[in-house]
């Protein structure tokens, strides 16, 4: 994909190196949000204790080491602005950390193709009479809090959570890809977005509410019915891609890489983790070949929504 001049996201928050909320923060007090570390040192300053400047210098060192920077990040409310609607929006559950600048080849990519998705979806959207509003994506890595989706883990490969609507990607899986998982290229994980904004759209559409009613009065059907998410998924993943091959900056060997992905991503290949609430990323995909024909179809019928029913047909 021939990415380089193209228009980034305003909607990327870059976390990668702050840690992990799930080590060293746990045994300290963290309700009272980024505060906490630093009123425990106040408290000890002010204290008579002998022992108090070697729970103090722990303290720093703890901090100078990273590991209070997760407590840090916690609370606090800031606003964001959409880059082209125009759209203020109040971010009450994550903190947005104003003027972050991703500025490595892998955060500006994923950047890029959060903005090409955010300009297909929008132009989709309209076209249908629906407005888009596009979804975060967070960037991390090993572990990172969600606003509803429990932590998430890099172990468990690049995420949407629902209750936040918001994608988090720990961009090691990049090299997974290609390494691990044998579809290298930068299409491949270009898709591996473009699936997880898939599921935005299934957020803003109603079927994730209606994939969730669903499996809560007839459990038995949970992993069938996700699997038909997966492969919707899929299906705007691919729709996406026809619109980057109309923008004329599709590569050879781009689609290649992204059936590579999807066959990589099958469930007979890869496995997932729980997070709790309603993430389909953590139940069943389809086969490798069932995601590589569900992705085809979405780039022939370029996303139409009309050809996008993955619930009431075969999907063999
Ligand atoms: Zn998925």
């Amino acid at each position: 994909m021939k990415w380089e001049d193209l228009r980034r996201s305003s909607n990327v928050e870059d976390r990668r190196g702050m840690g992990s909320p799930g080590r060293g923060g746990g045994s300290l007090p963290s309700g009272s949000g980024g505060g906490g570390i630093i009123n425990i040192l106040l408290m000890l300053l002010m204290s008579r204790g002998k022992g108090k400047w070697l729970i103090i210098g722990l303290l720093v060192l703890f901090m100078v080491a990273g590991g209070g920077s997760a407590l840090f990040g916690g609370g606090g409310t800031t606003s964001t602005e959409y880059g082209n609607s125009g759209v203020v929006f109040e971010d009450t559950t994550q903190k947005a950390e104003q003027g972050d600048q991703v500025t490595d080849a892998e955060g500006e990519f994923l950047s890029v193709v959060l903005a090409n998705t955010e300009d297909y979806w929008t132009q989709h959207f309209a076209e249908n009479n629906l407005q888009y509003t596009p979804p975060k994506l967070v960037l991390y890595t090993e572990g990172t809090n969600t606003g509803g989706c429990g932590i998430g883990s890099s172990s468990a490969g690049p995420f949407y959570c629902p209750a936040d609507q918001t994608v988090y990607i720990d961009v090691s899986f990049y090299r997974d890809l290609s390494q691990k998982y044998g579809a290298p290229g930068d299409f491949a994980m270009a898709y591996v977005l473009a699936h997880e904004v898939g599921h935005h759209v299934q957020q803003l559409l109603g079927t994730m509410d209606d994939y969730q009613k669903t499996i809560q009065q007839n459990p038995s059907i949970k992993n069938e019915l996700s699997v038909r998410v997966e492969l919707q998924a899929d299906y705007y993943a691919g729709g996406w891609s026809k619109y980057v091959e109309e923008q004329g900056i599709l590569e050879e060997g781009d689609i290649e890489e992204a059936l590579q992905a999807a066959f990589a991503v099958g469930d007979d290949t890869l496995q997932k983790e729980s997070y709790g609430y309603v993430v389909p990323d953590s139940f069943t995909h389809g086969t490798s070949a069932q995601r590589q024909e569900w992705f085809s179809r979405g780039y022939k019928y370029a996303g139409d929504f009309e050809q996008a029913d993955t619930f009431s047909q075969s999907i063999e």
